[in-house]
């Protein structure tokens, strides 16, 4: 009788055991569901934020650009109009000699920076980079390999976040110092070109330009704007012989061209067009070169205007 009693006893136990377990094993469960789920949709929301914060980038830059070149098609409507689709002739040959055309290319490094510096090299011309802030190896290099080619390496944003890096001067500065302290990490320079998201005259800038303007004259920096651009960040869609004629007509009104392209993904026919300008603006015997300390900045906002 005892040993049949210990027999249930211990069947009890294992029982109530048993049941301890289980109930363990749920409250695992439940802590584990309650703190990680918060967690995952936290990191959904973030990706989302950060999408829709990149998409929002680009519309505003679109706007600003687009604006810009609106801007330029008034002011230039005259000569424009008796440009019309000119052909070069020998005379205009001899205009355009002496000319001098810079290309700047903004926001990258991207997948496409390497075959930009592949075309730029086939055609023994430097241009401008306009970097954003990344931190990946892949962009470090990238980084690298644009200075030690020989291409001017500029600041454009770390983050080029409009509503963040306009928020306030404080915020313009910390912004422009994390990508110096960035680039001069990775490559061992400090870049004194800088090139506005937006550009000078940019509209959706919560804080004056000029105050900007005045704090970059002071630490010494030469900030770019543009005068000829391909149309990759209108925002329409335009075909590859509509961007290649857009730089090669603004170019032939200048004597300097600051020519805005973008290195970033998606930008694929900037890539495509590159050939045929280079090939056009080499039989234009055009000067294809990098900025440096002799060009002569083109400027919405002029920085000598700003006291
Ligand atoms: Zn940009």
């Amino acid at each position: 009788m005892s040993d049949d009693k210990q027999k249930v006893k211990k069947t009890e136990l294992e029982a109530r055991r048993k049941r301890v377990n289980r109930l363990k094993k749920i409250i695992v469960i439940i802590v584990v569901v309650c703190l990680l789920l918060p967690s995952v949709l936290c990191l959904a929301l973030w990706m989302k934020v950060a999408h829709l914060e990149r998409q929002m980038n680009t519309i505003v830059e679109n706007y600003g650009v687009r604006q810009q070149s609106l801007k330029k098609d008034t002011a230039y409507a005259a000569d424009v109009k008796k440009q019309k689709k000119m052909d070069l002739s020998e005379e205009d040959q001899t205009k355009i000699k002496g000319k001098k055309v810079y290309l700047t290319f903004d926001d990258g490094p991207s997948e496409n920076t390497e075959k930009i510096l592949k075309i730029l090299d086939e055609y023994d011309v430097k241009a401008t980079f306009f970097v954003i802030g990344q931190t990946d190896e892949y962009s470090k290099k990238l980084y690298q390999k644009i200075y030690a080619q020989g291409h001017t390496l500029a600041m454009h944003s770390y983050t080029h976040q409009y509503q963040k890096i306009y928020k306030s001067l404080f915020a313009y500065k910390k912004d422009l110092s994390r990508l110096s302290d960035l680039l001069f990490e990775t490559v061992g320079v400090r870049p004194k070109f800088v090139r506005f998201p937006g550009g000078s005259s940019n509209t959706v800038s919560n804080i004056d330009m000029k105050d900007v303007i005045r704090y970059l004259k002071k630490e010494g920096y030469i900030y770019f704007d543009w005068n000829v651009i391909n149309g990759d960040a209108t925002g329409e869609n335009l075909t590859k012989e509509e961007m290649v004629n857009n730089v090669i007509s603004g170019v032939k009104q200048y004597d300097t061209s600051i020519v805005l392209m973008h290195d970033s993904a998606g930008k694929e026919k900037t890539v495509e067009t590159l050939p045929t300008i280079l090939k056009k603006l080499k039989k234009m015997k055009v000067s294809v070169l990098a900025i440096n300390n002799t060009t002569i900045p083109v400027q919405h906002i002029k920085a000598e205007e700003v006291e």
